[in-house]
């Protein structure tokens, strides 16, 4: 495998004992949860990777980076819980794996090297003779601490910190922790392992001379949308975990710097944290909304209602091409359009140059900046980002006899062309793409509407909202208002806000303007 870096050389010598068309494991760390605390390192490889073996801390969204027809295997291994397969399968697997010629990424969560056993992963790995690499991550108790508010050393506070596993069991006869030491000799103590056994390790700080007054924070699922905090001192922390039922994974922070969150705490503050929203969407539209939400605390539950799928014939777009000059007009009422018709026009061996003569038009701001990409500045951007307000806008120009070309869906709504053609213009109405709804989600958007967590849901389009209520099958009104119970509703614009209320639901945010992050700001406002 060519890498950019040196990193590989220092494993030079062991690659040099292997056989030619052997295989290499890279243990990567995945970082604490947040998808983007991986390393760049750590990504670079999973895109490389022939074989990717990860495990339930390891946030499965960093798997979009592996090629399609990578091997994936879950490896399991959720404390106590539920374990998939054994260490000593694993290793195995990493063996086989590399043996086999493969390029294999061991993908851990946090750092591999922070009680994630991957040094024993890797000593087997270099018992046999298999070349690897180590690929460190964030760990979760940087993250846990940093995401809760609270700098893991400082200045005013303190000047060391310990990292400790609460997984030993109290009734073990020899802890390896001395906990005499640890009490009174070291500032900030984070534990990783150690709800279950929490009662044995406050008795355990307290005994050997911690004050318990000493403040303790507990963080679940740091640095992700489902991030949950609780802070109470050493006396009480067993009792606030017990109430608030906080579960594992979580990591408990013990010491004064956990007073800094009062002034620092930043992560749970952003506007939208622990808004759960479902945002309708088609797979190919960018993920543009569902950024914008996260961005700024959300947890979105991504539905897709729509593919857009090529339409079969091309004949009356390929016809327009081939005597654009005569059009005066162009106009693109969505960015599908916009990808569709440049796809065609390329096939075609044309480009924007054959785009000089008529005028272009958008719906809207983002269908212009898309055309931009593409290499043209739009003419005309109605002040109103609606097919109405294209067609005012036109109007006001005057259309009468102008040749107007309309690249759009197969399925479109016809105000646009009619309008025009009512004021005297030509309107060719080119079919390039069709609004194809996806089936069988039903169950799971179902479920998770059933989970009552839902905060919002975004509709972005018509064909969004007519698809959701198609997904969500109610049988009647009924059953569709106790689904959607306290659940708000966004639209775009005013077109799929009718198509709402016809669907006999309520709409709740509209931002003024119809753009994406005209909504995302009108519902960072709702909830600020
Ligand atoms: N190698 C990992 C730790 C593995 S041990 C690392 O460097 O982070 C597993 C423990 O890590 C869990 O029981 C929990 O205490 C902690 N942990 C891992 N990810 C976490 C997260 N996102 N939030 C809170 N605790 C986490």
């Amino acid at each position: 495998m060519a890498s950019p870096d040196a990193s590989d050389g220092h494993f030079l010598l062991m690659e040099q004992q292997q056989k030619p068309g052997v295989g290499k494991v890279y243990l990567v760390g995945a970082g604490p949860g947040d998808p983007g605390l991986i390393t760049l390192r750590g990504k670079y490889l999973l895109e490389r990777a022939e074989v990717v073996v990860y495990d339930y801390l390891a946030n499965q969204r960093l798997l979009k980076h592996v090629p399609a027809k990578a091997q994936l295997v879950y490896a399991g291994k959720r404390g106590g819980v539920e374990h998939s397969h054994t260490q000593a399968e694993i290793n195995q697997m990493l063996i086989d794996f590399a043996r086999q010629g493969k390029m294999v990424v061991r993908l851990k969560g946090g750092d591999p090297f922070i009680f994630g056993r991957g040094g024993e992963e890797v000593e087997e790995l270099a018992h046999h003779g298999i070349a690897f690499e180590v690929v460190p991550g964030v760990t979760s108790a940087t993250a846990a601490a940093t995401y809760a508010g609270i700098p893991i050393t400082h200045r005013g506070y303190t000047t060391s910190v310990a990292f400790l596993t609460g997984h030993e069991s109290p009734d073990k006869p020899t802890s390896t922790i001395d906990w005499s030491k640890i009490a009174t000799g070291i500032g900030t103590i984070v534990i990783y392992m150690g709800i279950k056994n929490l009662p044995y390790i406050v008795k355990s700080l307290v005994d050997n001379g911690r004050s318990p007054e000493t403040p303790v924070a507990v963080v679940r699922w740091a640095s992700t949308p489902e991030q949950q905090s609780v802070v109470g001192t050493l006396a009480n922390i067993v009792d606030v975990v017990r109430d608030t039922g906080i579960k594992p994974p979580a990591l408990i922070v013990i010491g004064d710097v956990v007073n800094l969150r009062q002034t620092i705490d930043w992560f749970e503050k952003r506007p939208l944290f622990g808004k759960r929203i479902i945002v309708t969407r088609t797979r190919e539209q960018a993920s543009e909304l569902v950024a914008g939400l996260e961005e700024a605390g959300a947890s979105c539950f991504e539905c897709s209602t729509i593919n857009i799928e090529p339409v079969d014939d091309y004949k009356i777009l390929d016809e327009a091409l081939e005597r654009i000059g005569e059009y005066h007009w162009i106009l693109f009422t969505s960015l599908n359009a916009v990808r569709y018709f440049f796809n065609r026009l390329y096939l075609k061996g044309m480009d924007a140059r054959d785009l000089k003569g008529p005028d272009i038009a958008t719906v809207g701001k983002s269908t212009a900046d898309l055309l931009l990409t593409y290499g043209i500045n739009a003419d005309l951007i109605p002040p109103v980002f609606t097919g109405e307000g294209l067609a005012q806008s036109l109007l006001d120009l005057g259309v009468e006899g102008r040749n107007i070309l309309l690249p759009r869906a197969a399925a479109g709504r016809e105000i646009l062309p009619e309008t025009l053609r009512g004021a005297g213009a030509q309107v060719t109405v080119a079919p390039l793409y069709r609004n194809v709804p996806v089936q069988g989600r039903t169950d799971e958007l179902r479920a998770e509407l059933a989970t009552g967590r839902v905060d919002l849901i975004t509709f972005t389009s018509s064909s969004t909202v007519k698809n959701f209520l198609d997904m969500v099958a109610a049988e009647n009104q009924e059953e569709l208002d106790r689904l959607l119970a306290g659940v708000k509703i966004a639209t775009i614009g005013p077109i799929t806000a009718k198509t709402v209320t016809d669907g006999g639901l309520t709409v709740d945010i509209q931002p003024e303007r119809y753009t994406i992050p005209d909504l995302i700001q009108a519902i960072i406002e709702t909830y600020r």
